[in-house]
């Protein structure tokens, strides 16, 4: 079997296929283990969203990715801190549905004023959610490739096309020319997915909208929970070191595929915007920055399994839309009982590809 892309997806599937004594398979990765958004993530979790059906996948994956926890080579420092968001009027309504959506699901959150978060400058509506968490995610991506570095062959090269013969899958080509040769190939290339998918002229809807994220210098650990202001379109928390994390969403996304630069306005931006909203942080700069891709996808939610009308042999997982680095040892899971047992997830019927060709979409409107 070959994996390409050695993201935390990828990774975990071939860690998940080893504990079942999966031999022979090869990943192939186009630059380096986690280059892609696995390394470059907010590390965050959360089971609050807008479907029934991510709601029900992320109960099933944090239950899971908490199990997981204990069991790998590094501890992924999984915590709750909760979500808190801070509401215009606008939002106000659009809470008051979600909030007894996800009473149904125990997972119901609280409107407060905000500033009963003493280190907030704001006085207004807040909703606070407190079961979601933070973890990080280099301590699973890395306690993944641990167990799998000497067992399987990983190539570090470009999948250029992926080789199909008679409607069944004969290898993947690598830009030197090079075939590798299998019956069985699993896209996990994040962003890149829909790139790949087109060496075979088949539309998998998934492109790439570059996100920018930055952490500031350390000062006393007081914001817990992550914040989301829709209005002002940033998010930031904090870490355990006492860095303030965060991002700034682009008014328009940014579908092609960029330099992972970072730009001055969007830096100033979030710099004010959390001078703004934190007492006592007046002089605080940016320590770093960084950007990645969101792998989007129309109804933003994730795409896994395999099409009847694809070539035999042929998977996917991916397109995440900016929140699969809690989902990964979930997805693993599920795609390599898939792959090896055939055993079949009723989440990969609910996000299969086919949903695209049928207009069957997922109504996930919460993109964070
Ligand atoms: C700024 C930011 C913040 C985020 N915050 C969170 C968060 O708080 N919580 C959360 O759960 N998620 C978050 N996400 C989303 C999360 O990071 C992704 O959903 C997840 O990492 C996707 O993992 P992946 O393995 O599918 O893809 P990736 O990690 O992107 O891995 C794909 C890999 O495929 C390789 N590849 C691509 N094309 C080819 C090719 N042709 N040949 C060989 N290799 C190839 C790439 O180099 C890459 O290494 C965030 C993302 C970003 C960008």
């Amino acid at each position: 079997m070959i994996i390409i892309g050695a993201g935390s997806h990828g990774l975990s599937l071939a860690y998940h296929l080893f504990k079942k004594d999966i031999s022979n398979i090869t990943i192939i990765e186009q630059k380096r283990i986690g280059y892609g958004s696995s390394g470059r993530n907010a590390s965050r979790y959360r089971y609050h969203f807008y479907s029934k059906d991510n709601i029900e996948f992320a109960i099933e994956g944090i239950k899971y990715l908490y199990k997981e926890a204990k069991d790998l080579e590094y501890n992924p420092l999984l915590y709750r801190t909760g979500y808190l968001w801070l509401l215009d009027d606008k939002y106000v309504e659009t809470f008051r549905k979600l909030d007894s959506l996800w009473e149904k699901y125990n997972i119901k959150g609280k409107f407060i004023n905000c500033n009963e978060f003493e280190y907030l400058k704001k006085d207004g509506l807040c909703y606070f959610a407190p079961q979601d968490g933070a973890f990080h995610h280099d301590y699973i991506n890395y306690s993944y490739y641990e167990k799998i570095r000497d067992k399987y062959n990983i190539i570090i090269s470009k999948a250029s096309k992926i080789h199909v013969e008679n409607n069944r899958i004969k290898g993947v080509i690598l830009e030197d020319g090079t075939e590798i040769k299998d019956d069985t190939v699993v896209v996990t290339a994040g962003a890149w997915s829909g790139e790949i998918f087109k060496t075979m002229n088949i539309n998998l809807p998934i492109y790439p909208d570059k996100k920018e994220i930055y952490i500031t210098e350390d000062i006393k650990f007081k914001i817990k929970p992550l914040i989301i202001d829709f209005n002002d379109r940033i998010y930031f928390s904090q870490t355990l070191k006492g860095e303030i994390i965060g991002g700034v969403e682009d008014e328009a996304e940014k579908t092609q595929f960029q330099h992972f630069s970072i730009s001055l306005q969007n830096t100033i931006h979030f710099l004010k915007s959390i001078r703004n909203l934190i007492k006592d942080i007046d002089g605080i700069g940016i320590m770093r920055g960084w950007s990645g891709y969101y792998e989007m996808t129309p109804d933003h939610s994730h795409v896994m399994g395999y099409s009847n009308s694809w070539p035999e042999g042929l998977y996917v997982d991916a397109g995440y839309s900016g929140h699969g680095m809690m989902f990964a040892p979930f997805s693993g899971h599920i795609m390599a009982d898939l792959i090896a047992d055939n055993r079949k997830s009723k989440f990969i019927d609910i996000f299969s590809p086919e949903r695209f060709q049928k207009k069957k979409l997922i109504d996930e409107k919460m993109v964070i």
